[in-house]
């Protein structure tokens, strides 16, 4: 059996590797492997062109890296110094301790947190009194707000996600973004006791994972392990016995294709073989993003970085909406002598001096200058996970389910993570190597 996967981010790379892995021949086409993933060194640091790292909590990257004899590279975030400002009327104020995402699992540091007033601390104290709930998807924003109130949506829940979705929470849905705490209001009505009831003994493992080397050091083992094809498929067709794939002026014969290109990439692609199919994909919204790292002098920086960095809400936003102080949360990626901002922006287009400058006002920098300045833009690049987001997921599969050979994978399905991306790849890969 042949298969043809199009689009070799970590979804179409792992997808290739475990069909190889099942004795499936599996080709995969992309002009540029990897997606956002790579990995930079400059002046000795080690930066991230897109991700730095994954949740500890999902496994299968992880599994991967072991796998493909990664392991020893495996390195936990920092936590000892694990800390997040958020800005609030432009100071840095403590994110307490013991929040898991939105939710609160602490009493005292919420009680002495500068981050919400009285009537927010309240409300979280008397959210334990929740009768069990069953509610249709809502957003983001309507769930925290009827747990918590509206200042937990624009100091946590907005910040916080709008970092990893590059989305609003008036937008995304509670079911796909929030799934555990949606099923705590059902079966509890309070998310709090739901946390509490659920709460595991701490790992001792680091919150956040990555590899010493990068998270490219992934990319590249893959890539080396499977066989690409440098070129884009500009159309897809159905035969008699399979599929074609046109890229570069040739034609490619497979049995089955995988597409992992991003819904917004294989909507075009599908249009002509299977309108109503791309008509769907299609309707999962994109945002885009961009990644500033500034690198410094440390001693030009008179804050301690005594932390993993700081959030700013969307109320106090200008053009930084997320900054990671690199070496403070990865311990061997940034000289002793160096000080590293990687700045992350949801407007792909933002400017250096627009960043520098928000950077330099919010960090007391004078009249330092960067010792270097790189940037990676990703327009379209972060799928929207709206309200109703599950429903439209399933009706995808069960439309792609009833066309012979064709098989949709990556992250705008089930999980925006690379292990998501890892998980919903491996599953693909089992379901072809099941029929082969
Ligand atoms: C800036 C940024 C930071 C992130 N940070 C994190 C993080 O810290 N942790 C985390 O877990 N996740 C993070 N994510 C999310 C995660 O990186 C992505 O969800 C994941 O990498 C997506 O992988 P994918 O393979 O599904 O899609 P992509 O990586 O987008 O891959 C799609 C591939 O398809 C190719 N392609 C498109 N059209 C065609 C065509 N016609 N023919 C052939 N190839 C085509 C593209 O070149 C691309 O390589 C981040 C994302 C971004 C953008």
């Amino acid at each position: 059996m042949r298969v043809g996967v199009i689009g070799g981010g970590i979804s179409g790379l792992s997808c290739a590797y475990y069909l190889g892995k099942a004795g499936v021949d599996a080709t995969v086409f992309d002009p540029a492997p990897g997606g956002p993933i790579g990995t930079v060194t400059v002046q000795d640091c080690i930066l991230e062109t897109g991700p730095e790292s994954w949740l500890a909590a999902k496994p299968w990257a992880e599994q991967l890296i072991r796998e493909i004899g990664l392991g020893d590279d495996l390195t936990g975030s920092n936590d000892a110094q694990r800390r997040t400002y958020v800005l609030r009327h432009g100071r840095f104020v403590t994110l307490p301790e013991g929040l898991q995402m939105v939710v609160p699992t602490k009493v005292m540091p919420v009680v002495r947190s500068d981050l919400f007033g009285w009537s927010t601390k309240i409300r979280m104290g008397l959210e334990v009194f929740r009768n069990p709930k069953a509610l249709p998807d809502r957003s983001v924003a309507a769930f925290v707000e009827d747990h918590f109130g509206p200042e937990a949506v624009e100091y946590l829940a907005e910040p916080l996600l709008a970092g990893v979705y590059g989305g609003s929470p008036q937008e995304l849905s509670a079911a796909s973004v929030l799934p555990k705490f949606v099923e705590y209001e059902q079966r509890y009505g309070s998310v709090v006791v739901g946390t509490f009831r659920d709460k595991r003994k701490p790992s001792g493992q680091s919150i956040f994972k990555s590899l010493c080397r990068g998270v490219g050091t992934l990319i590249e083992a893959l890539k080396a392990r499977v066989h690409i094809v440098p070129q884009r498929v500009d159309a897809i067709a159905q035969t008699e016995s399979g599929w074609t794939l046109q890229s570069a002026g040739a034609t490619h014969d497979f049995d089955q294709i995988v597409l992992a290109c991003g819904a917004n990439r294989s909507a075009p692609l599908l249009e002509p073989v299977a309108p109503e199919l791309a008509a769907l994909v299609a309707s999962i919204p994109y945002t885009g993003s961009s990644i500033w790292t500034f690198g410094y002098r440390r001693a030009d920086i008179k804050h301690p970085l005594d932390a993993f960095g700081f959030l700013v809400p969307k109320s106090e936003r200008r053009a930084v909406m997320a900054c990671t102080w690199l070496g403070t949360k990865w311990l061997g990626r940034v000289p002793a002598d160096k000080a590293v901002f990687r700045c992350f922006s949801t407007d792909p287009d933002v400017t250096r001096e627009a960043v520098q400058s928000e950077l330099h006002r919010l960090m007391g920098i004078d009249a330092a200058e960067p010792l270097f300045a790189i940037n990676h833009r990703w327009p379209d690049s972060m799928p929207q996970y709206t309200v109703g987001h599950s429903f439209r997921v399933s009706e995808i599969e069960q439309h792609a389910a009833r066309i012979p050979g064709l098989h949709l994978t990556g992250n705008a399905y089930n999980g925006i993570g690379i292990p998501d991306c890892v998980r919903s790849s491996q599953k693909v890969a089992a379901t072809i190597a099941a029929v082969s």
